[in-house]
């Protein structure tokens, strides 16, 4: 039962049972690194810490005494000594590094009288009590909870009583009063003495790391972060080193390469005559690495040679703590170093070619998330930190956008053709502000999820967007927006951050990323290990050539109602819809059909080769229908028909769930010419892309919100006949593939049977999740936050697949499936198809494909070879 291990005794694998900073700290020691000798107490000791009802139990303090004894004896120092006095440092660290938890405290064992010793061995009597009063009040503060604001006012009053400004100032002697006042401070907050017994301060400070294991902070950001809370933290205890002993001493921080880009050159600071937290602080400008060459040559080789050592030793790019003490050089910390996006696929990259690691490696080294950061233009990192943060909603869709606000889709149309950028802000989006989205620079809305319209329609677009922003109130009426106590009004600037959910005031300056050579070259490896085909949800030629360009492999789901938006085709769409006999239907559907046809032809085009499914009509009709009262007057002018029928028959097709009512093949039932209106553009674009050389086009036609296969087999029949129509009108074919999205649960449950007709399947898990949960798309964003802050989901399921229950629906419907038609086509359209953890599923679903938004394509296709490795 060992709880404590010396450097000597640790491994970097050890990392579970010493941290990641003790198992990098054993791990350097014993590569021959000079890390101040010291010894880690393991997460073990730490929970059984909690079992003993947050005592250190005897045999513990035995042990940590026996390694004690081992650094004095190494060290030759001894703690309390008069002339050469032991100081150590006392530093949690978790397995995962863990912001809010406790952090360092510095100079343990200064008493009255390892103060003397270290006086002496130092001959800097200021010196010695300076780090003292540091001690108390770090000790007091990090361990004890005392305030700082205690000693700090002590401090002031000392400066402000000798008429000086800076700390450095004051001399020994008001340094030494200074430190019996802040004894005083200790006495009175814990009604005992400042501990003078070494051993006593030790037992405090381990206690008090393991006891901010559980504080609120650290609790809070275990859950934001999925770690475990029975993992304990361990405690690292080492000697100490001084940088600020005069102008031989120093202290920094460097990365092997370059954390912004990744170049391969040392990249860091120092500052001489100072301790870490004196470079953390940014009061004094720190010098830059190279510069320690020409002040200390010897020491800077070293360190060159340490850091080459350690990335070559670790294989990834490091970021190292350093400390001079005269002219001597110490390692206190080493760890991957935090990176870009941009760095850290150059950095992959090139350790690849310099034969460090392998390619799968590289591979497993990129969050594929991250990859998101490249496919954007990106805010200025200077220009944003200093920008003010008015509010955070959901990141909904990435990307950096600033512009005037405006509250009407028009209004924002209007500002882009006088050569203004704008950002649409909406209580929340629907069809009718199609027009606005596209002409905005971003959207902001204050209601909605990760799946509502503004969401959808905005990842589709690639266009940067924050949803459901519920810290602001939009006032669509006097067009203001109402957050906190401030009032931005129309036309003022706000800029949106879609990959944080950031909104700040004003304008930031934005940079365009480069998809670099090693980009490719990256994604180019990402493909030589994926099964899992990565094709696009896209609606137009523009977002098809865009995915094509980032490697889609076909057309996973065209959603046609985008198609009918359009500001020139929304009059025949409505008097398609509202027309009352048969033929004034087949009417506006004639006039439909060319622009269909149009459509598909162009996208057949932009993706070549490539397999293309198009999901016939799917959303509920009265989305497309006006609502005020002018514009039913101008549709009912137009149609030669009278202003209240028309308002009538409006009100008829309202409803109360429009997501679970008349959509998808329900309006086939009702309506079947409109299917075999798109059906027929589906087929003659197919038959004139053949004619134009294109032999090998084969349309998917997906028919969407089927529950049961009798829907299925009347729709499938209409359609066919269609189909059937048109070959004979030309006296020409096509081959072509009929399936059905399994979005309703009863189609999973029952896929044997939908099998039977549907030559493909393709998962569309934003419905199904809706049907499946009963969670509505429209308002479960209201609550699903409020489940997410109280920890019962970790993120809400519209945006991570819920494997254990839709995704068992899944897993049904393929097992299904594949019994009735053994090498049925399986796909996913929902938007899960770009997320990581999802797509990892699907491939171990043994899914075809994954089909997602344009620019999550090279997301996608990183998760899926990382699903293989
Ligand atoms: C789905 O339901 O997952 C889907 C892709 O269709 P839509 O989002 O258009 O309803
Ligand atoms: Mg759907």
């Amino acid at each position: 039962n060992k709880f404590v291990y010396s450097f000597h005794e640790g491994s970097k694998e050890m990392k579970s049972l010493l941290g990641g900073k003790g198992a990098n700290l054993a791990e350097m020691t014993n590569i021959g690194l000079p890390v101040p000798p010291g010894f880690t107490i393991t997460t073990k000791a730490c929970i059984n810490f909690y079992d003993e009802g947050k005592t250190l139990w005897p045999s513990l303090i035995d042990e940590i005494k026996l390694h004690l004894a081992e650094v004095e004896k190494t060290l030759n120092k001894r703690f309390s000594d008069e002339e050469n006095p032991l100081l150590v440092s006392v530093r949690s660290g978790a397995v995962f590094s863990m912001p809010g938890m406790m952090d360092t405290i510095l100079n343990l064992g200064l008493n009255d009288k390892a103060v003397k010793g270290l006086a002496k061995s130092t001959g800097n009597e200021r010196f010695a009590y300076d780090s003292y009063r540091r001690f108390i009040q770090m000790f007091s503060d990090v361990a004890m909870e005392i305030p700082k604001v205690r000693f700090e006012s002590l401090l002031e009053e000392m400066k402000e009583k000798k008429g000086v400004h800076n700390d450095t100032d004051l001399d020994s002697e008001d340094l030494k009063v200074l430190v019996e006042m802040y004894k005083k401070v200790y006495f009175e907050e814990k009604h005992e003495e400042f501990p003078q017994d070494p051993m006593k301060q030790l037992e405090l400070a381990i206690k008090a790391v393991f006891e901010s294991w559980n504080n609120p902070r650290a609790m809070i950001y275990r859950k934001l972060n999925d770690i475990p809370h029975d993992l304990g933290t361990a405690v690292n205890v080492q000697s100490m080193v001084f940088g600020n002993m005069g102008d031989k001493s120093g202290t920094g921080v460097a990365f092997t390469r370059n954390p912004a880009d990744g170049e391969n050159k040392l990249f860091g600071e120092f500052l001489i005559n100072a301790q870490g937290e004196d470079v953390v602080a940014g009061i004094r400008t720190p010098n830059e690495i190279s510069e320690l060459k020409d002040i200390m040559p010897e020491v800077y080789s070293q360190f060159v040679d340490a850091t080459k050592k350690l990335e070559h030793h670790y294989k990834d790019m490091q970021d190292i703590e350093f400390t001079i003490e005269n002219e001597r050089l110490f390692l206190l910390q080493t760890r991957a170093g935090k990176r870009t996006a941009h760095a850290a696929i150059n950095v992959a990259v090139d350790l690849v070619d310099e034969n460090l690691i392998s390619k799968e490696e590289a591979i497993m080294r990129i969050e594929p998330n991250q990859l998101d950061q490249l496919l954007h233009p990106m805010f200025e990192p200077k220009a944003l930190a200093d920008a003010q943060i008015i509010a955070k909603g959901l990141p909904a869709s990435p990307g950096a956008a600033s512009g005037k606000i405006y509250f009407h889709a028009d209004d924002v149309v209007a500002a882009k053709a006088r050569g203004e950028k704008s950002i649409l802000v909406r209580q929340e989006t629907s069809p009718e502000d199609i027009e606005g989205m596209v002409a905005a620079e971003g959207i902001l809305t204050a209601r909605g999820g990760m799946t509502s319209h503004a969401a959808v329609v905005a990842r589709g677009m690639g266009k940067c967007c924050v949803a459901g922003c519920s810290e602001i109130r939009v006032d669509e009426a006097s067009k203001v927006i109402k957050v906190k106590n401030e009032i931005i009004k129309e036309g003022e600037f706000i800029s949106l951050d879609g990959s944080a959910g950031t909104v700040y005031r004003g304008e930031i300056i934005k940079i365009q990323p480069e998809l670099s050579g090693n980009f490719e070259k990256f994604m180019t490896w990402v493909d030589e290990f994926r099964r899992l085909k990565v094709r696009t949800n896209a609606d137009t030629p523009k977002d098809a050539a865009q995915a094509v360009v980032f490697g889609a492999e076909g057309i996973g789901l065209c959603r046609t109602e985008h198609m009918f938006f359009d500001e020139k085709r929304i009059p025949a769409v409505r008097r398609m819809i509202v027309s009352t006999t048969l033929e004034e239907r087949k009417k506006a559907l004639d006039e439909l059909l060319p622009m269909q046809r149009k459509d598909f032809y162009e996208i057949y085009e932009a993706m070549g080769e490539r397999p293309v499914t198009v999901r016939l009509l799917d959303p509920p009709l009265h989305e497309f229908l006006p609502h005020g009262d002018e514009d039913i007057k101008s549709l009912a002018e137009s149609m030669n028909i009278a202003f209240e029928d028309l308002k009538d028959r409006i009100e008829d097709l309202a409803e109360f769930n429009p997501m679970l009512g008349h959509r998808g093949c329900r309006l086939a039932v009702t309506y079947p010419e409109i299917y075999r209106m798109q059906t027929r553009a589906i087929i003659e674009a197919a038959l004139d892309i053949k004619k134009s050389g294109m032999e090998s086009i084969l349309p998917e036609i997906m028919i969407p919100l089927i529950g049961d296969v009798v829907e299925l087999k009347y729709v499938k029949k209409e359609i066919e006949e269609e189909i059937q129509l048109v070959f004979e009108e030309r006296n020409d074919k096509v081959n072509y593939l009929i399936g059905t999205m399994i979005e309703v649960p009863r189609a999973a449950i029952t896929a044997d049977e939908i099998a039977t007709e549907a030559e493909f399947f393709s998962f569309g898990t934003n419905d199904l999740t809706q049907m499946g949960y009963g969670f509505s798309r429209d308002d479960a964003g209201k609550f699903l936050s409020d489940y997410e802050s109280k920890g019962i989901f970790e993120k809400s399921p519209f945006e991570v697949l819920d494997q254990k229950g839709i995704g068992k629906l899944m897993e049904i419907a393929v097992d299904l499936g594949k019994k009735t038609r053994a090498n049925i086509k399986l796909g996913i359209c929902g938007e899960h198809g770009g997320e990581p953890s999802s797509v990892e599923f699907c491939h171990r679903l043994g899914l075809d494909y994954v089909s997602c938004s344009p620019y999550r394509v090279p997301i996608a296709r990183l998760a899926a070879a990382q699903a293989v490795i």
